[in-house]
């Protein structure tokens, strides 16, 4: 019999309405099996984790990711797939983590949550729950058909590392810019083979040490002076910047001169655009020749859920600066597609 693993941390999928303030706040995982008497009626035998304490993700913290990642770690043989119910304010973030943290995944680790609690009659939580499960157990020649960790939200299969949390009413709350869907459930569950990453890796390796040293630099027409400059000297080791169009910034001496200041000095500066579809092109435009020459390195067409996780990831691994710069370039996950210009 198939093994799935459920790991609940909390998210709209499991909450109620606090009597006191009327707003929504999770709660025990006894309540959604209670509403989705369908779980019973599944050839597979259900497991439950639930974290304590259940959080709206919006509290997420890479603690949690690296309890989740342990505990898959001690799993992993007992289980056939998992399925993570998380909020889903933060889960691009999470399955991005996880992503870099999980090497050589073989089994599913679909991440699923709800727009709507799944006591309320027009929920999307029992679909969503219904066939994540069916995606962690799909296997095919006894080998798992998605062997990556990945989104299911709203009838799509998305790369967890590729996604961005897009919309926050519609039940389609979650886009893909960059990467097609892993996979579509309509009559069918549409699997898109092609795209389902494939490593030759046959061990699972989990890492757990996580740098929070990063800090973000979101660039606008008519930033000025001080406040580059305060981003710029916080004390991390990282700081993602991002970009307009394919990666350009303004070329004023002060800007350029604060960059190369920053990255003498040892800090990496990652290139991300705000853009949502397309890649940093270093070097196409003369507003991002200079960036190229100075040492600025490319986030390619990463998201920016991606950038901030791989960063997290590649600092904590006690790696040098020029390794982490060159794997940061580098395809570990399928999280970034590499431009060549
Ligand atoms: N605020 C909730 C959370 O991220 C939203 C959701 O679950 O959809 O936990």
């Amino acid at each position: 019999m198939t093994n799935i693993l459920i790991i609940y941390t909390g998210g709209t999928i499991g909450m109620i309405t606090n009597p006191g303030t009327g707003a929504l706040m999770p709660f025990n995982f006894e309540q959604i099996t209670e509403n989705v008497p369908e779980l019973r009626r599944l050839d597979y035998k259900l497991t439950v984790h639930s974290f304590d304490p259940l959080i709206d993700s919006s509290n997420m913290d890479p603690e949690v990711w690296i309890g989740i990642a342990r505990l898959i770690e001690k799993e992993y043989g007992h289980f056939d797939g998992f399925v993570i119910l998380h909020g889903s304010d933060t889960m691009a973030f999470t399955a991005s983590a996880l992503s870099f943290m999980l090497e050589g995944l073989q089994k599913p680790v679909v991440l699923t949550g709800s727009q709507l609690p799944i006591n309320q009659i027009r929920t999307d939580a029992k679909e969503n729950l219904i066939t994540a499960l069916e995606i962690a157990a799909a296997k095919q020649e006894g080998k798992a058909i998605v062997p990556e960790v990945c989104i299911y939200f709203d009838y799509q299969l998305f790369r967890g590392n590729r996604t961005i949390k897009y919309n926050s009413t519609n039940f389609d709350a979650f886009r893909s810019p960059n990467y097609p869907k892993l996979a579509e459930a309509g009559v069918y569950l549409k699997y898109n083979d092609k795209v389902i990453l494939q490593h030759g890796l046959t061990k699972l390796t989990v890492h757990t040490n996580l740098s929070r040293s990063v800090g973000v630099l979101k660039l606008y027409p008519g930033i000025n002076n001080n406040i580059v400059e305060a981003v710029l000297s916080t004390d991390c080791s990282a700081v993602i910047m991002e970009t307009f169009g394919a990666g350009n910034t303004s070329t004023q001496a002060w800007f350029i001169r604060l960059l190369k200041n920053a990255i003498d000095s040892g800090k990496i500066i990652l290139d991300i655009s705000q853009c949502k579809v397309g890649s940093v092109e270093l070097g196409r435009y003369e507003t991002s020749k200079q960036l190229k020459e100075i040492g600025v390195t490319s986030g390619f067409d990463l998201t920016f859920e991606a950038a901030v996780t791989k960063l997290m990831f590649l600092l904590g691994s006690g790696k040098s600066e020029k390794e982490v710069m060159e794997l940061l370039e580098t395809d570990l996950r399928g999280e970034i597609t590499k431009l060549i210009i």
